[in-house]
């Protein structure tokens, strides 16, 4: 069992964390004359730094104990604190399997930490020999995997990724911002056996709220300890953490809307394959679908000319195009205007 003290940097250990009032005296009501705040106004007060009552409501529709929950402002603001709890700058590596989510290296590289990239196999799946290589490289304390992956669509597979967290004498992390979308199991259920385990999850994606941006962490509370140090004080607003818990309210909604996405992921896949334009269909579990085309960029191009913003990925996958699935009559404006291009 990893001892997570021994990953943790030193001066994260010794960090003394800010001590904000609301730390100090936590009750609903009183006279608060505490936080230098004006007592005018609806949002004058800060925001619960610790989000209770938006991890109550988590914690009820997840299934995991609040203790092991923590928020972020989106899930990039827990990858970069993913980076500053674990590694040491300059000296610290991470991995990652490419093609992947691209702010994993840009954190990597905010942080001054080396990132070793690991290519996905033929099927974008883990290339399990090679990643089994760097498994006992004493500098590398982070490992990314994103199930379903971004930009190939597909997730991982469980016992590849099962054996990476059991063998890893490091930190884990499986982004699932996708899962929603995703028949496959998560790995949420693993963070009880693995204290290695980070799980990240987002209310941007299935839950509709990307503006918004709170992105979840589901981790032992061995771990979790160490994000509250470091992590700006109040780093979700009021606003923010009140339009989440509204939609915590309404999941049958957000049910309803995963179902009209996948049924509509398979209506354009259906019509993708009558396209002699688009030479292959990568298998998705995501939101989107990755197509190969003969030149994507001009494709990305001649989209953009008729207004339709697609996203080209020719530099990380060739001639490849990654595609959101969208409502009805939008993916109808795609599929219309993918007919009637000339290449
Ligand atoms: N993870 C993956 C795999 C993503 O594709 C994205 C956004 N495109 C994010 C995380 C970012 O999530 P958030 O909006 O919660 O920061």
């Amino acid at each position: 069992m990893v001892d997570i003290k021994t990953l943790v940097r030193e001066n994260v250990l010794n960090l003394t964390p800010y001590s904000c009032a609301r730390d100090e005296f936590k009750g609903k009501n009183g006279v608060f004359m505490d936080a230098n705040e004006n007592p005018f106004g609806k949002l004058n007060r800060y925001p619960d730094p610790y989000q209770k009552e938006l991890k109550t409501a988590i914690s009820d529709y997840k299934g995991i104990p609040e203790e092991n929950i923590f928020l972020g402002n989106g899930s990039d603001e827990i990858i970069d604190l993913c980076f500053r709890v674990f590694c040491n700058p300059g000296i610290d590596r991470a991995l990652t399997f490419t093609p992947t989510y691209g702010m994993y290296e840009v954190s990597a590289a905010v942080n001054d930490i080396t990132v070793i990239r690991i290519p996905l196999n033929e099927k974008f799946q883990i290339d399990l020999p090679a990643a089994k290589t760097h498994l006992t490289d004493k500098n590398l304390k982070l490992i990314f995997v994103c199930s379903p992956n971004n930009p190939t669509g597909n997730a991982m597979n469980y016992s590849d990724v099962e054996f990476i967290i059991r063998s890893f004498n490091g930190i884990v992390v499986i982004d699932e911002a996708y899962i929603d979308f995703s028949d496959k199991p998560s790995f949420l259920n693993l963070i009880e056996n693995y204290p290695n385990l980070i799980v990240m999850q987002t209310f941007s994606k299935a839950f509709g709220l990307a503006a918004v941006r709170v992105g979840m962490a589901f981790m032992n509370s061995a771990v979790i300890q160490y994000f509250n140090k470091l992590k700006p004080p109040y780093n979700i607003s009021t606003i923010n953490q009140n339009a989440a818990l509204r939609k915590l309210g309404r999941t049958n909604e957000v049910r309803k809307q995963i179902v009209r996405i996948k049924k509509e992921r398979e209506r354009v896949i259906r019509a993708f394959k009558k396209l002699e334009k688009v030479e292959e269909i990568y298998p998705t579990d995501a939101n989107f679908v990755l197509i190969k085309v003969k030149d994507s960029t001009a494709v990305y191009n001649k989209l953009v000319s008729k207004n339709i913003i697609i996203r080209n990925r020719h530099s990380v996958v060739k001639n490849c195009l990654r595609i959101t699935i969208g409502k009805k009559s939008e993916n109808d404006c795609l599929l219309k205007a993918l007919n009637t291009i000339s290449l």
